[in-house]
């Protein structure tokens, strides 16, 4: 089994001193008791993205086990007039391995449709960057029995031009709108319900050996206390956790529970 994978995404929060400190603390931790079961992703913002890069190099912990970087956003050009946005090639100048797109976030406040979301992935992919596909339902989408369709609609369109082999570097994020910085998680049987639909339409498209091995998170108000019963469902493979990742201290012991679950 390929190690579960745990991501923080920091959002809008801390400048660069902040930043700073949270890695800091972070690495202390990590140093104390160092998880070797995971894969540990850490998206700062764009402007502490170099200053985290570094620090994580100070402590060695760009090495082994390493935590490795991700944006939380990008455009999908390699460069062009595009005021304001920051491109792959300049993610990957940084360091970054990882990318966050599709986050309901940016669908919902910047108007990110699903073929704007599929640009960005086509466009990580090209350039060795592992796009985090970000896809859930709305609380209305649940309610009236439609989490399948749209879970599968967001798949499809996202993911349409991109072939097997490149899918193999595709993680997909499930994440239901309702669930994020809500204090209301999906319950494990909420989770894995869905996560074992996007596992079945991943196997549609790209066939079971890619299918069977693509990392599914789960994201939505995940804390130290839920995410053991989350991980504990055979199809999560990991999760993406907002809130709870800008605490070390709760980070650590996210990754701590992360490190001990069975597989
Ligand atoms: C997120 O932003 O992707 C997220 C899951 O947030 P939270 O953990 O705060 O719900």
């Amino acid at each position: 089994m390929t190690p579960r994978l745990i991501v923080g995404n920091w959002k809008m929060h801390k400048t660069i001193p902040e930043a700073r400190d949270l890695v800091e603390r972070l690495a202390g931790l990590l140093k104390k008791s160092p998880p070797t079961n995971i894969t540990i992703v850490i998206a700062p913002p764009f402007t502490a993205l170099s200053v985290v890069a570094s620090i994580l190099v100070t402590h060695s912990l760009s090495k082994t086990p390493p935590v490795l970087l991700a944006a939380q956003d990008m455009h999908w050009e390699d460069a062009g007039a595009y005021t304001g946005e920051v491109s792959p090639l300049m993610l990957k100048d940084l360091g970054c391995r990882y990318v966050i797109v599709g986050h309901s976030e940016r669908r919902r406040y910047f108007g990110e449709t699903d073929a704007i979301v599929r640009k960005k992935v086509l466009a990580a992919l090209r350039h060795g960057l592992r796009p985090i596909l970000c896809i859930g339902e709305t609380w209305d989408q649940r309610a009236r029995n439609q989490t399948e369709s749209v879970l599968a609609a967001q798949l499809t369109e996202a993911l349409t031009g991109v072939d097997k082999d490149q899918g193999a570097e595709v993680v997909i994020a499930y994440e239901p709108v309702w669930a994020i910085g809500s204090g209301q998680p999906a319950t494990p049987s909420q989770a894995g319900e869905a996560h074992r639909h996007i596992r079945a339409r991943i196997t549609a498209l790209w066939g079971h050996e890619t299918g069977g091995r693509l990392p599914i998170l789960y994201g939505g108000s995940v804390t130290p206390e839920n995410i053991g019963e989350l991980l504990a469902i055979r199809e999560v493979d990991g999760a993406l956790v907002g809130g709870a990742c800008l605490d070390p201290s709760q980070f650590a012991r996210i990754l701590a529970v992360a490190n001990s679950a069975k597989a």
